[in-house]
């Protein structure tokens, strides 16, 4: 690869147009993967999987003395059946689960509401050495809250500063974001609706509110444009990963995480104890029997 795909799917500065990003789209796809691209990606999950598990571990074993405040945050936004559940499946599941914290943002609670936005989000945070995964997140207050006015607009425009805000002090603590769009077609989300109504095993996926809400595409993409170009920065920079092909989505996402893991390159802790004298200390304890 050329450019990192790091470069290749950060959001344009100025003006976000999501419509001139294709969501069939394949940006950085080495030549290497040849005539099958599916297969060659598929295939190199388990290999980035590798790369990511392995220097999770770092992370979680530095803060485990307590000399390491650094996390990583993923944080998914995407229009109804844009793969966030898949995602998380795919390739967030590539790491050792004890070390991934993931917090799926519904409709707010009546006590949720009664606090400020940022409140459940603040709660919902990775701590120290863990990789965070929200599932949905505070974007929601400035897309479907606006979409659908459930707060005056002065309100929600009022909450881009407050989201940057937020997210600087965030980094600022040793959280590093990264904020991804699974940017998918209407086209496809059709496509992905319909296959959860031709399948009984998926009805449990099924929302019907989802085809009232597919009617305000516009709406909700003029929303993303402006929460995307309004909330991108060098420290939380927003990718748009074209998500109507699966295979290309994960693999991106997975390059994505290894890039801000590879930069944050945390590292095993020293022992706070002597090798050589607690080696000592085991084999000169008398044996120990069972009882
Ligand atoms: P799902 O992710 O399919 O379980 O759906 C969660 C629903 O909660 C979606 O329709 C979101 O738009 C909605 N939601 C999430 N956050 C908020 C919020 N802050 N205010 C209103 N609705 C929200
Ligand atoms: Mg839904």
């Amino acid at each position: 690869m050329t450019r990192r795909l790091s470069e290749l799917l950060r959001v344009p500065p100025g003006a976000v147009d999501l419509r001139a990003i294709d969501p069939r789209g394949t940006p950085g796809l080495p030549r290497s993967a040849g005539k099958d691209p599916k297969t060659w990606a598929r295939a190199q999950l388990p290999i980035l999987g590798a790369e990511l598990f392995a220097w999770q571990e770092k992370l979680f074993a530095q803060a485990k003395t307590g000399a390491s405040r650094q996390r990583l945050l993923l944080l998914l936004q995407a229009m109804d059946c844009g793969g966030k559940d898949g995602t998380i499946k795919k390739v967030v599941g590539e790491f050792n689960p004890q070390g991934v914290h993931i917090v799926a943002f519904g409709k707010p609670t009546e006590e949720e509401l009664a606090h400020d936005f940022l409140w459940r989000i603040e709660r919902g945070l990775p701590g120290a050495g863990m990789i965070g995964v929200f599932n949905r997140s505070h974007y929601e207050d400035v897309l479907v809250v606006r979409v659908h006015n459930l707060v005056p607009p002065r309100t929600w425009r009022a909450r881009y500063a407050k989201i940057n805000r937020f997210e600087r002090k965030l980094v600022a603590d040793g959280c590093a974001v990264v904020k991804v769009m699974l940017h998918i077609s209407p086209a496809e989300q059709k496509q992905r609706l319909l296959d959860r109504l031709d399948d009984p095993t998926k009805y449990w996926k099924y929302d019907s509110g989802d085809i009232d809400e597919r009617a305000l595409w516009p709406a909700y993409q003029d929303a993303y444009a402006d929460a995307l170009g309004k909330c991108d920065s060098d420290d939380a920079p927003w990718y748009v990963v074209p998500a109507d092909r699966k295979w290309y989505r994960d693999w991106a996402v997975a390059n994505l995480l290894l890039e801000k893991l590879r930069e944050l390159s945390p590292a095993y802790p020293p022992a706070d104890f002597d090798p050589d004298v607690e080696r000592g200390r085991l084999v000169t304890q008398p044996e120990v029997n069972s009882g």
